[in-house]
C-alpha cells in the first residue's frame, strides 16, 4: 500500500492496492452474505459401483452473490480461510447439509452427506462438540456423515488433528482423506489415523485412460484402501472408459460429470428419480 511505500518498505504498487481493497470489500461482503444466507449448497452424486445405486452425495459449496452471481468455492474459500470466517462458514455448511439429509430421510431415502472441512477445524478442540450440535439438531443418525479433509491438514499438527478426528470417530462420523495422493506422506497417515474413506483426487482418474502412470496409481490406491479395508472412491469420473476402468479394479464408489454435475437440490430430487427408475 501507499503506506508501506513511505516506510521504504516496498514500491508503490497500484495492483496491490487494487487486490487489498477488492479483498476487503470481499470479506466484508461475505461476513454480510453468510448472514444473508446467500450461502447455498450443491450437491453432486457418488454411484456405488456393486449395485449402480446412488450412496451419498458431496456437498459442495456456493455463493449467490448479489452483484457477482453464483461464485465456485475457488473465488472465496481460500480468502475465507485466511480471515478466519471459514470457521462461520464451516458451521452454517454442516447445518444447510444435515437439514437435507433429514429432507432426504423423511423422504425415504437414507443417503450419506460428504462436507468438505478445512485444515482449522481439525486444530480446533471445540469442532467435535460442533458436529455432534448439529447431528442432534436434525436428529441425523452419525454414520450418514462424512468429513472429507485433507492431507495437508495432518501435517501442520499432527497431535491436536489425530485428537479432534479421534473425537469425531467415537462419535460415529466418518472421516475421508480427500484429495488423496497429492499430500505429503500419505501413508505414514493411514497408521496414524486410520480413516474410513480415501478419495482418489481427480487428476489422477481423469487421465486413468490415456496415460499408463495414472492408471498404476489409481491402481495402487485401489489396492491400498482394499488392504486397510478403506472405502474407495474416485473423484473426477468424467467419462465411461474411466468408470468401467475404475468398475474393473474393484473401486467401491464414484463421483464425476459422467455420472452427474453438483446439482441444485430440487434437481437432485428430479436426478434421483431418474436413477430410481433404471
Ligand atoms: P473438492 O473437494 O476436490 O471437490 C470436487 C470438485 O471437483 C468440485 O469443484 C466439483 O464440482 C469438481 N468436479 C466434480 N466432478 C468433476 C469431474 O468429473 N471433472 C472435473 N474436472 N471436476 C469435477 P467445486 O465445487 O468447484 O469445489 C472446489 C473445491 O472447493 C472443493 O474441491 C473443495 O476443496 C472446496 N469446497 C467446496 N465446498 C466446500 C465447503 O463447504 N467447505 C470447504 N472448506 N471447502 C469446500
Ligand atoms: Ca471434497
Ligand atoms: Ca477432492
Ligand atoms: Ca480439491
Amino acid at each position: 500500500t501507499a503506506k508501506r511505500a513511505h516506510a521504504g518498505v516496498a514500491a508503490y504498487d497500484p495492483d496491490q492496492d487494487q487486490n487489498d481493497a477488492n479483498k476487503l470489500t470481499m470479506q466484508s461482503d461475505l461476513r454480510q452474505g453468510v448472514s444473508r444466507g446467500e450461502l447455498v449448497l450443491y450437491y453432486q452424486p457418488k454411484i456405488d459401483m456393486a449395485t449402480g445405486q446412488p450412496s451419498g452425495m458431496e456437498a459442495l459449496l456456493r455463493w449467490q452473490h448479489p452483484q457477482l452471481g453464483l461464485l465456485a468455492p475457488d473465488r472465496f474459500i481460500p480468502m475465507a480461510e485466511e480471515t478466519g470466517l471459514i470457521d462461520l462458514i464451516t458451521t452454517e455448511v454442516l447445518d444447510m447439509a444435515l437439514r437435507q439429509v433429514r429432507e432426504w430421510y423423511d423422504a425415504g431415502r437414507a443417503l450419506r452427506v460428504s462436507v468438505n472441512v478445512a485444515a482449522r477445524s481439525l486444530f480446533d478442540v471445540t469442532f467435535p462438540e460442533q458436529v455432534v450440535a448439529a447431528l442432534e439438531r436434525y436428529d441425523v443418525p452419525p454414520e450418514l456423515l462424512t468429513l472429507e479433509i485433507t492431507e495437508t491438514a495432518l501435517i501442520a499438527d499432527p497431535e491436536r488433528a489425530n485428537l479432534v478426528l479421534e473425537r469425531l470417530r467415537a462419535h460415529g462420523v466418518d472421516i475421508s482423506i480427500d484429495d488423496f495422493g497429492t499430500g505429503y506422506s500419505s501413508i505414514a497417515h493411514l497408521r496414524a489415523m486410520p480413516p474410513h474413506e480415501l478419495k482418489i483426487d481427480r487428476s489422477f482418474v481423469m487421465r486413468m485412460c490415456t496415460d499408463a502412470r495414472d492408471e498404476t496409481i489409481v491402481r495402487a490406491v485401489v489396492e491400498l484402501a482394499k488392504g486397510l479395508n478403506l472405502r474407495v472412491v474416485a473423484e473426477g469420473v468424467e467419462d465411461a472408459g474411466a468408470f468401467e476402468a475404475l468398475s474393473a479394479l474393484g473401486c467401491d464408489e464414484a463421483q464425476g460429470y459422467h455420472i452427474s454435475r453438483p446439482l441444485p437440490p430440487a434437481e437432485l430430487a428430479a436426478w434421483l428419480e431418474t436413477v430410481h427408475e433404471n
